[in-house]
């Protein structure tokens, strides 16, 4: 096909034991799906639905990388996430089939440009500067459910520069992976290639240049990224 503009790669992430890459075509973002970290911005936890934001295909780093510390922030955080890597079209999945729609596992951050999203949030503004920017979704290697099964509970923790600073477990998500794809199915149908980042639990907090950021989640492979 030709193109007016050089055609640009697609993102991609690597699978565990396999050569062919899973091509990223969407990125969902969870907001607010651990009870303790939604006092810690400020708020009580409550039956509502969970809220989505997205993230550009193009903000996808992979683990083992260097990423800038991004313009127009003073207070650049971190958010560990479990990741769904959906491998199969849905529309309005029922949750009890959900797992049949996830190709896999991963470990993500949620990189976020705290001041500016926190002044988008105060003003009933989008977030999109505060969470949608180059570099903002570093994300681990996938773990296929063919090797992993489908983990539900486990220890989910982010350490800097070797200190822990999240520690919670995937089981303590508000909205499990089942009832998101079931939720989120009613809005978008569901395509291969798209990631969906859960919520973040308590902890959060800013990182630096210089910084190295570790994100575990059990049966998955860590993520490892630093700050340049
Ligand atoms: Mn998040």
């Amino acid at each position: 096909m030709d193109t007016i503009f050089p055609a640009w790669p697609p993102s991609t992430l690597a699978v565990a034991n396999q050569t062919a890459r899973y091509q990223v075509r969407r990125i969902f973002c969870v907001g607010r799906n651990y009870a303790e970290h939604i006092r810690e911005m400020g708020h009580e936890p409550n039956t509502a639905p969970p809220s989505y934001f997205t993230k550009f295909p193009e903000s996808v780093v992979e683990s083992g990388v260097s990423i800038e510390y991004p313009p127009g922030t003073s207070d650049f955080h971190y958010e560990v996430e479990l990741v769904l890597a959906i491998g199969r079209e849905g529309f309005d999945v029922p949750q009890t089939d959900a797992q049949n729609y996830i190709y896999g596992y991963a470990v993500g951050l949620d990189m976020t440009r705290r001041d500016l999203q926190l002044a988008s949030r105060d003003k009933g503004l989008p977030w999109d500067t505060g969470k949608n920017f180059s570099q903002s979704a570093p994300i681990s290697v996938i773990q296929p459910s063919s090797n992993v099964g489908h983990p539900r509970e486990g220890k989910i923790w982010l350490e800097v520069d070797g200190k822990r600073k999240q520690d919670s477990d995937i089981g303590d998500m508000i909205w499990g992976p089942d009832q998101i794809i079931a939720d989120l199915s009613k809005l978008y149908t569901l395509l291969p290639g798209d990631l969906i980042m859960t919520g973040t639990p308590a902890g959060v907090g800013p990182v630096v240049s210089g910084q190295m950021l570790r994100g575990h989640i059990d049966g998955l492979e860590d993520l490892i990224i630093s700050i340049a």
